[in-house]
């Protein structure tokens, strides 16, 4: 079951006056399982639109980055040392971090420091560039189960039917709509969608990746 969050920005703000370090949500997700068979190849994308980004956007609260790190960072626990994770923004190829090792913490560094919005991004409003090198990726790595996570608020101007190529991904996908629920054409067997919205509890983007990360794994539950 996949569940999001929204970070109050009082609560933000209050955590930061009482401790000057980088505020960090803690959240109980679950345990992370043991590491299937089959390893893990998992796509983070981020649409960085200036409908999500700027000051009033969709997203909730600034904070799918923040939260977004939380469950990449327990998948660290990887044992097989096979599970891999990569971040393909809508600004392909902005801000790309080729796939890398979970367990790796040299590449859990680069991964977490890629978790913003690209410095050299134009904040464009469409998953083709994102979609096309996910699916390359997916097709690179036949070893791996492969799962493509997408937080938007699916405000796009592709002018392609990108819903089509979501539902002919090799592989998982999660949808997540921010601020907004996610084309109704999208719901299939291999793809998710989720909405979180304003008001959610804070963890909510933590908890949707984290069941989603873990989604293969024997012994996982996603709280
Ligand atoms: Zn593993």
């Amino acid at each position: 079951m996949l569940r999001a969050t929204l970070q109050p920005h009082s609560i933000r703000a209050w955590e930061g006056l009482r401790d000057p370090s980088p505020w960090k949500l803690r959240v109980d997700l679950g345990p992370v399982g043991r590491c299937a068979d089959t390893p893990d190849l998992t796509l983070l994308a981020f649409d960085g639109s200036g409908s999500i980004a700027a000051s009033g956007g969709k997203d909730p609260v600034g904070n799918r980055y923040e939260e977004a790190r939380i469950p990449l960072e327990r998948l660290r626990r990887c044992r097989c040392g096979a599970c891999l994770a990569g971040l393909v923004h809508f600004d392909y190829p902005a801000g790309y971090i080729a796939p890398g090792t979970l367990a790796d913490r040299e590449f859990q560094r680069t991964l977490q420091a890629g978790l913003r919005d690209p410095l050299d991004g134009m904040g464009v409003s469409l998953i083709g560039p994102s979609l096309t090198k996910a699916t390359e990726l997916a097709a690179a790595h036949p070893d791996h189960a492969a799962r493509l996570v997408v937080f938007s608020d699916w405000e796009l101007f592709d002018s392609f039917d990108y819903t089509a190529r979501l539902l002919r991904f090799p592989g998982e996908v999660l949808a997540v709509g921010l601020g907004c629920t996610p084309p109704l054409s999208l719901k299939s067997e291999s793809v998710t969608t989720l909405r979180i919205d304003h008001g959610d509890p804070p963890g909510a983007t933590a908890r949707a990746l984290f069941g989603a990360l873990v989604s293969n794994r024997p012994g996982a539950t996603a709280h």
